[in-house]
């Protein structure tokens, strides 16, 4: 969600500037459309291993903010489209996208005309 502000400076004149803030999944409840899903391993991200907020590369990037910071990050797939950004952007390898087919939870609808 983006929003504009007008924080006040020292000289008494405002600046505007805009905001972003996470919101749940900007494209609504996609996890019954989503073809691709991602899988974090826990084993081989460094944030998990470390057991502390290391990285986090993944939530800054995800364009829905549907990965929460954490130990490992938690991705919430009830919003998550599965554009593969996540995957793409961590440096670990920590993400695959799987097809969401395997995980026996597809539900597409056949459209009978
Ligand atoms: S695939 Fe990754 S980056 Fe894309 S919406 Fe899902 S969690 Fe976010
Ligand atoms: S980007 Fe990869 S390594 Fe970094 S916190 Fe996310 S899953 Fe872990």
């Amino acid at each position: 969600m983006a929003e504009s502000a007008t924080p006040e400076r020292p000289d008494g004149r405002f600046i505007e500037i805009s905001q972003s803030r996470p919101a749940k999944g900007e494209a609504g409840r996609t996890g019954d459309w989503r073809s691709r899903r991602p899988v974090l391993d826990a084993g081989t991200c460094p944030a998990a291993k470390q057991g502390r907020e290391t990285c986090q590369i993944c939530w800054v990037y995800c364009p829905d903010a549907t990965i929460a910071r954490g130990v490992p990050p938690v991705i919430d797939l009830e919003y998550c489209k599965g554009c593969g950004i996540c995957a793409e952007v961590c440096p670990t390898g920590a993400i695959a996208m799987t097809p969401e087919a395997e995980h026996g939870v597809c539900d597409f609808k056949v459209r009978s005309e």
